[in-house]
């Protein structure tokens, strides 16, 4: 990027209510069919255009052709059957029903490539793309079959890469793995977690990000984040083995968080995606709001290697609220843009 704090958001926006009922995850569609692959392409260059005229400089396909940013990734892939279901406890938070591994899992054809394509045809602006990281996916299934976190998470590795590679022949410019997973199984993250994404990232000449959050702001999430005490010092754990890594960009949560900012030192060398739009109120941050956010951010990562963000996905909020949460994010960036280019 040859501008200076390049915003974009940390991967899905609210679909259109003619497209799924708004304001929640897992909505279901409202169309099906040829209208339904229609609807979501429709969708996709609404959410475009959106981030456009907010001021948006890495845009995404605003996550329109997806249900679930893990579950439909892992819908097109063989070796899950998603009748079979059994409850496990998501992420050591709530329970939840979950399809079963039954089988070697493969990914017969690719995924989102398509989507991608069609989004590369609208846009000259830097695209990125989201895809779910090994951890996460793992943790969101049943596995009867490897019987192993380790080795499943590696085999999803393995799908991931076809699927990036694709994505980047497609131009895609960043791909960007979901690991909320990081946040909670530390020892994991350290003995195979890092080592899985770097397997899913392998051979890959775009820019690769890893985005680890505390979750969208939905009730078992903001009710865990009670729980977690004044300080939220999780990044700590994995942050030293991120710095070590291959992966270019850490998409991180730090609005209204209680992420102690320091913490980014940990991982000084790489890009950070910082979120400084809060994604678990409806009240819209003031420009001044951001912009307090990323200078304080900016005692701990070089101007050049600071990409403004959202703390993560806004598929749960109003459009209204989203889009107001866009032009916040754009105003705020440009404000401290324009004190480091002494404007
Ligand atoms: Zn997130």
């Amino acid at each position: 990027m040859s501008r200076l704090l390049p915003t974009s958001t940390a991967g899905s926006l609210p679909k259109p209510a003619w497209l799924a009922e708004p304001e929640q995850l897992w909505s279901p569609w409202k169309l099906d069919g040829d209208t339904l692959t229609e609807g979501r392409q429709d969708a996709l260059l609404v959410s475009l255009q959106e981030q456009l005229q907010a001021g948006i400089d890495i845009v995404s396909d605003g996550e329109q052709t997806r249900q679930h940013f893990v579950t439909t990734f892992i819908e097109h892939l063989d070796g899950v059957d998603f009748e079979r279901r059994q409850t496990v406890r998501i992420r050591n938070r709530y329970d939840a029903s979950v399809p079963s591994v039954v089988g070697a899992v493969s990914r017969p054809k690719s995924v989102f490539v398509e989507d991608a394509k069609f989004l590369r045809k609208h846009t000259q602006q830097p695209i990125k793309w989201a895809l779910p990281g090994p951890m996460t996916m793992i943790d969101t299934l049943y596995d009867g079959h490897y019987k192993s976190r380790e080795k499943l998470a590696w085999e999803f590795a393995k799908i991931l890469n076809q699927e990036a590679r694709e994505l980047e022949a497609a131009g895609v410019d960043i791909i960007q793995f979901d690991e909320p997973a990081f946040n909670v199984f530390f020892d994991d993250v350290n003995a195979w977690g890092v080592a899985a994404l770097e397997r899913a990232v392998e051979g890959l000449k775009c820019e690769t990000a890893v985005h680890i959050c505390y979750g969208y702001g939905i009730k078992a999430n903001t009710d865990w984040k009670k729980t977690l005490g004044s300080e939220w010092r999780q990044y700590e754990a994995a942050f030293p083995k991120l710095q070590q890594s291959s992966i270019d960009i850490i998409s991180l949560e730090c609005q209204n968080s209680h992420v102690p900012m320091d913490l980014i030192e940990l991982i000084r060398g790489k890009k950070v995606m910082v979120g400084a739009i809060d994604v678990a109120t409806d009240s819209i941050e003031t420009p001044e709001e951001v912009a307090a956010t990323l200078r304080k951010a900016l005692q701990f990562v070089d101007a050049d290697k600071l990409y403004p963000s959202t703390n993560c996905g806004m598929a749960p909020l109003s459009r209204r609220v989203a889009r107001g949460k866009l032009r916040a994010l754009s105003a705020g960036a440009e404000l401290v843009r324009n004190e480091l280019l002494g404007k």
